[in-house]
């Protein structure tokens, strides 16, 4: 019995915050035992990797606790908002793994929040207020300074509905009136203080085309809508703390009257995802596509889902990543490197073994018949045996690494210099002879001569010998294009420099972002050479280039010409290279 006890108060340590808030509510019985979360993007932009960390949380907890969890776009803002975004935005869920129950839109309760707003209108708890913007805001007063109310707050409620009638009409300017709700205008609470909650868009929205002129504000919108659904635990980002209380406040005054027991939303809040380098928000990641500062929003180097795909990271290494940092209640700042390791621990496991050249010389095996081809073993994964192998061909002329030669080398240096042995991967053991130059000095050849009995497989081919080197045949390789990808920013909080920069310059961001950008975030080698099996290989295959790193198929291959991003180095290089 103790240990039983022991197990499962470990298991209770290891759950999250959020789970142990679920497993209390469903042990009290709260909403008939049922669990509905939601995520609720903005249609404005394309998901990135912050976005994850909510998504596997509103997925995670409804498949953890046999609950549901719906996809709702909260599409307040017609003007922000495209029908490309929608579509991206399911892709980019259904690609980690994840599928909602039903797919809702704040719009499609936009009678339901009219109908609300009329009636808190007619309850005396909403007013129509015709001063302008900047007025509104300076009568907000401060956190430690009261509010004032506004000349229209005790207007007569027959003058408010009509004009929030013609608000919805298109006569009524963007701008010149708004609805407030009449709370409290002396609250702490900034959030309480009359609170804007309709205003007029004069632009035509992704679903309801022209219908409507009046539109909700988020924080009305939003409390509401997870009601109308059935939402029971309303996850997000801590930064909604302060607007919980209003949250309530409105779920409070739409139930009045009409659902007595307990079924309501909660809203708990957890840490962004805030990453080293990286500068996420949707906002500013236009910014850098609609400049062209990158090209496009799933450049591999966009902190986007799609980015990330294409860069190469699989779906599993950005759960687990996600899993690793967990949930907490207080910001932090994680480091870019332990998402790599996490792509890298899961491709070890995924990718193809392949052999690729990126800075080639030519190796000529002098003592090898010309014309002579053999064919080699190559294994596909050695994680996965079953995986196979495939046959890559052996002539007398490779292509090696120019790294992997040097004239007059130090002690510890094992692969090729005059004199010494290397392994050939694959196939023999050669030793080095010699080199041919340029005028210039430059190397153009590699010589070496090889021992016919250490070929892999045969019993020569146990001799010692230090240094093992990747090749790829000359004659049966293809010419590619390899792209390798640096952190895009010089920064390493790019959120608070981006702040920074434009109060030190009183700039704009796209100016601050140009002086944080990293000039060298891409570097494209051309005239790299792979083996031939990667042929005609799909975008989105990951492979290991040995030796070198985790590679992915660029959806810019063609069958003439095979493009390659690099996912991610084979060790930790990150801390070296930039610190
Ligand atoms: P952005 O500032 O990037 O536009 P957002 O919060 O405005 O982000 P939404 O589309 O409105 O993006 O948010 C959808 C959900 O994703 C929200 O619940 C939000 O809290 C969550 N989210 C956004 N950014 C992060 C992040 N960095 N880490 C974790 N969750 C996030
Ligand atoms: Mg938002």
């Amino acid at each position: 019995m103790a240990e039983i006890k022991t197990e499962e108060q470990a298991e209770k340590k290891s759950l999250n915050f959020i789970e142990q808030i679920v497993e209390k509510d469903l042990a009290e019985g709260k909403n008939g035992g049922r669990i509905q979360t939601r995520f609720p993007p903005e249609p404005n932009g394309y998901l990135h990797i912050g976005h994850a960390k909510a998504i596997c949380m509103d997925f995670g907890i409804a498949a953890k606790y046999g609950g549901v969890c719906n996809l709702r776009f909260d599409d307040t803002n017609p003007t922000k908002e495209d029908m490309e975004y929608i579509d991206a935005i399911k892709e980019d869920i259904q690609w980690l793994g994840f599928q909602w129950a039903n797919v809702y839109n704040a719009s499609d309760y936009f009678q339901q929040l009219w109908d609300f707003a009329i009636n808190l209108i007619k309850e005396g708890k909403a007013y129509i207020d015709e001063q302008t913007s900047e007025q509104i805001a300076q009568q907000k007063g401060t956190p430690t300074q009261p509010g004032t109310e506004s000349p229209y707050r005790n207007r007569p409620v027959e003058e408010s509905l009509e004009l929030f009638q013609r608000m919805n009409t298109g006569e009524i300017p963007e701008g010149a009136m708004v609805l407030r709700a009449k709370i409290d205008m002396v609250s702490p609470n900034m959030h309480f203080r009359d609170p804007i909650i309709y205003r007029v868009v004069n632009h035509p929205h992704p679903h309801t085309g022209t219908k409507w002129k009046a539109y909700p504000m988020y924080d009305f919108a939003h409390g509401q809508s997870d009601y109308f659904e059935g939402v029971t635990h309303s996850l997000c980002t801590l930064e909604f703390v302060p607007h919980r209380p209003l949250y309530d406040l409105f779920v409070d005054w739409v139930k009045e009257g009409k659902d007595l027991d307990d079924n309501r939303p909660h809203q708990y809040e957890f840490n962004k995802l805030n990453l080293n380098y990286v500068l996420l928000s949707k906002r500013n990641l236009l910014i850098l596509v609609k400049e062209g500062l990158v090209n496009g929003w799933d450049d591999p180097r966009m902190p986007t889902l799609c980015g990330f795909r294409r860069r190469g990271y699989s779906p599993e290494s950005i759960r687990k990543f996600v899993d690793k940092i967990g949930y907490t209640t207080y910001d932090a700042l994680n480091d870019f490197a332990l998402l790599e390791s996490a792509v890298r621990e899961d491709l070890n496991d995924r990718a193809t073994r392949v052999s690729a050249v990126l800075h080639p010389v030519k190796l000529v095996i002098t003592n090898y018949p010309e014309g002579q081809v053999e064919t080699m073993e190559a294994i596909n994964n050695p994680e996965h045996p079953e995986e196979g192998t495939h046959q890559v061909e052996f002539t007398r002329e490779l292509w090696i690494e120019q790294d992997d030669f040097m004239e007059d080398a130090p002690k510890k240096y094992f692969r090729m210099t005059p004199g010494q042995e290397v392994r050939l991967k694959n196939a023999y053991i050669v030793k080095c002879t010699g080199c041919k130059k340029d005028d210039q000095g430059n190397v153009t050849e590699v010589y070496a001569e090889y021992d016919p009995e250490t070929r892999s497989g045969l019993p020569g081919a146990n001799r010692k010998v230090k240094g093992t080197i990747h090749w790829v045949s000359t004659h049966d390789c293809l010419e590619c294009e390899v792209r390798l990808y640096d952190r895009l920013w010089k920064e390493e909080n790019p959120r608070d420099a981006l702040e920074a920069i434009k109060e030190a310059k009183q700039c704009d961001s796209l100016t601050a972002m140009k002086e944080m950008i990293n000039p060298d975030s891409l570097n494209v080698l051309q005239h790299c050479y792979v083996e031939k099996f990667t042929a005609g290989m799909k975008p989105l295959t990951y492979l290991q280039f040995q030796r070198i790193g985790y590679f992915n198929v660029d959806k810019d291959s063609t069958p003439e010409k095979m493009v390659f991003n690099r996912t991610v180095g084979l060790k930790d290089t990150w801390g070296k290279i930039n610190k």
